[in-house]
């Protein structure tokens, strides 16, 4: 019973994985930030996080959003690689690529208080 559980998870983790890489080579296009290492994880609480090192994380619920949210949080992360801040340079750098990102924003709250 444990090992099937685990090995499920396992497999939503890979489709996150692919997700998030596929995703994010695409939008870095635009950006062209030194990405490190992306891992996903199983957090409660945040769908993402970035460190000073470049890494970038991902919660592998990421699956479960419509494409829109999850680019923004895969946006939303990258753009910390560029501003570890959520100054107004940081948002500027979001609406390159997500203009209406304020929106989105708001309609991830919400899913986020529904996942948990
Ligand atoms: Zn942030």
């Amino acid at each position: 019973m444990k090992i099937a559980r685990r090995r499920f998870t396992t497999q939503k983790r890979e489709m996150a994985r692919t997700l998030v890489e596929n995703r994010l080579s695409y939008i870095n296009k635009f950006y062209n930030f030194k990405i490190n290492r992306i891992a996903i994880k199983n957090t409660v609480t945040r769908w993402g996080s970035c460190s000073s090192k470049g890494n970038l994380n991902f919660n592998y619920k990421i699956i479960y959003l419509k494409p829109e949210l999850a680019d923004y949080l895969i946006v939303h992360e990258l753009c910390h690689l560029g501003e570890l801040n959520h100054s107004k340079r940081f948002w500027a750098l979001v609406s390159k690529t997500i203009p209406d990102y304020q929106k989105i924003n708001k309609e991830l709250r919400r899913v986020h208080i529904k996942l948990i």
